[in-house]
C-alpha cells in the first residue's frame, strides 16, 4: 500500500478534522461490508480507509504520522494496520447510532451518552508573540448541543420511541436460506429507537452549528508545534455527553533578524572592520528590548558572545534561555579617496611590522605584486 492515508481518503494534507471525517464516512459508507457481501476489494478499501481514518482522526497519531510516516506510528507502539477488531470497534463508536453500522462487534446503549468529538485549530503567531505570550480571541464554527432538545433531538415534550421494527434491537434477523442472518434495522438504522417528533431546531441530530468566540490564551515560550488543549470547547455531545475538547497547535512566523532553537536565541551582529580592530561597546537588540554588549579588539567574523538570560523564557516556569551574538564583521565599502589613502598607509605599515604571520605576509606581497609587477616575487618563491 504505497498511497499516504490522506491520499486514501482523497483529502490535502491540511485538511480539517472535520472534512477528514466527512471523507471516511463516504468511504465507509461506500464500502462496508454489510452494504458489499462477498465483495474482497470493497472489504479491503473499507479497512484501508478505517486504517488511514484511525490515525487522522487521533491529533497525536497524525502528527507522528505528518512527522515520522508510519514508521513513526509503529515505533511509537501504536498498533499497526490490519487490526480488524479495533477498526470495527472503533467504526461502531463512529457510526454506530448514526448511520446504523453498529451492533457488529459489540451492542450500544441506544440511550448512552455521546460525547462531543475533539477539534483542531491551528492558529499563527509573530514571533515575539510567541516569545512573549499572548491572548487571542478566534471564532471557531462548530457544532453545539442543542440547548432546545438538550441533545435528546426530539421536540421538547417528546422522547424518542422504541423503534417498533427492531424493538430496540438495532439490528433484525432475516432468513437467507439455512441461515439466519442479523442486519441493521432498516428503521432506526441500528439505534434502537425514533425520532417520531423531530425538534425544530436540530431536526433530530441533537446538535447545532453554532460560532463561538474563544478566547486562547497562549503562554510565554511556546514554539511551532505546541500544541495547547482547550478542555470542553470541542463539538457538544449528545444526550447529556460530555463536550469534545479543542486543540490548538502553534505556528510561529519567523523573525527578521532574530532565530530561535527552544530558548536559546541567535544574531547575527554587523560590526564594522575598524570597531571588530579596535574594539567598542554596542546597544545589541533583544527579543525584550537592547543590551550593552562589549566588543573586543580584534574581534573576527564568526566571533560568538554570550548573554546570559536575554533568551526565550521557560513554557514551566524556569527562567529565561541565554542570547548567542555573532559578530559579522563588515568590510567597507564606497571608501572616499582620503580613506582610501588611509588604509594603503595603514597597509604599508602593517607589512613593515612584519608580525601577521606567513599567510599576512603572502597576501600582502600578492597585492604589492599586481600594484607594481616588480622586483619582490623572488621573495615569495623563495620564502
Ligand atoms: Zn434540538
Ligand atoms: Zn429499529
Amino acid at each position: 500500500m504505497s498511497e499516504s492515508y490522506y491520499e486514501l481518503l482523497g483529502v490535502s494534507r491540511d485538511a480539517s478534522a472535520e472534512n477528514i471525517k466527512k471523507a471516511y464516512r463516504k468511504l465507509a459508507m461506500k464500502y462496508h461490508p454489510d452494504r458489499n457481501p462477498d465483495d474482497k476489494e470493497a472489504e479491503a478499501k473499507f479497512k484501508e480507509a478505517a486504517e488511514a481514518y484511525e490515525v487522522l482522526s487521533d491529533l497525536q497519531k497524525r502528527q507522528i504520522y505528518d512527522t515520522y510516516g508510519k514508521e513513526g506510528l509503529r515505533s511509537s507502539g501504536y498498533s499497526g494496520p490490519g487490526n480488524n477488531d479495533d477498526i470495527f470497534s472503533h467504526i461502531n463508536d463512529m457510526f454506530g447510532d448514526i448511520f446504523g453500522f453498529g451492533g457488529r462487534s459489540r451492542q450500544r446503549d441506544p440511550n448512552a451518552p455521546v460525547q462531543g468529538d475533539d477539534l483542531r485549530y491551528d492558529i499563527q503567531i509573530s514571533f515575539m508573540d510567541a516569545v512573549h505570550g499572548v491572548n487571542r480571541e478566534v471564532e471557531i464554527t462548530k457544532k453545539e448541543t442543542c440547548l432546545t432538545c438538550d441533545g435528546t433531538g426530539s421536540r421538547p415534550g417528546y422522547r424518542p420511541e422504541t423503534c417498533p421494527s427492531c424493538h430496540g434491537r438495532g439490528q433484525v434477523v432475516r432468513s437467507q436460506g439455512f441461515f439466519q442472518v442479523s442486519t441493521t434495522c432498516p428503521q432506526c438504522h441500528g439505534a434502537g429507537q425514533v425520532i417520531k417528533e423531530p425538534c425544530n431546531d436540530c431536526h433530530g441530530s441533537g446538535l447545532v452549528n453554532k460560532s463561538k468566540t474563544v478566547n486562547i490564551r497562549i503562554p510565554a515560550g511556546v514554539d511551532t508545534g505546541s500544541r495547547m488543549r482547550l478542555s470542553g470547547e470541542g463539538e457538544g455531545g449528545r444526550r447529556g455527553g460530555q463536550s469534545g475538547d479543542l486543540y490548538v497547535i502553534i505556528h510561529v512566523e519567523e523573525h527578521e533578524y532574530f532565530q530561535r532553537d527552544g530558548q536559546l536565541i541567535y544574531l547575527s551582529l554587523p560590526v564594522p572592520m575598524v570597531q571588530a580592530a579596535l574594539g567598542c561597546e554596542v546597544d545589541v537588540p533583544t527579543i525584550h528590548g537592547t543590551t550593552k554588549l562589549k566588543i573586543p579588539a580584534g574581534t573576527q567574523s564568526g566571533d560568538r558572545f554570550t548573554l546570559r538570560k536575554e533568551g526565550v523564557p521557560s513554557l514551566r516556569g524556569g527562567g529565561k534561555g541565554d542570547m548567542i551574538v555573532e559578530a559579522q564583521v563588515k568590510t567597507p565599502v564606497k571608501l572616499t579617496k582620503q580613506q582610501k589613502e588611509l588604509l594603503k598607509d595603514f597597509d604599508e605599515m602593517s607589512k613593515e611590522r612584519e608580525e601577521e604571520g606567513f599567510f599576512a605576509r603572502l597576501f600582502h606581497t600578492h597585492i604589492s605584486k599586481q600594484k607594481k609587477k616588480a622586483d619582490k616575487t623572488d621573495k615569495v618563491a623563495n620564502g
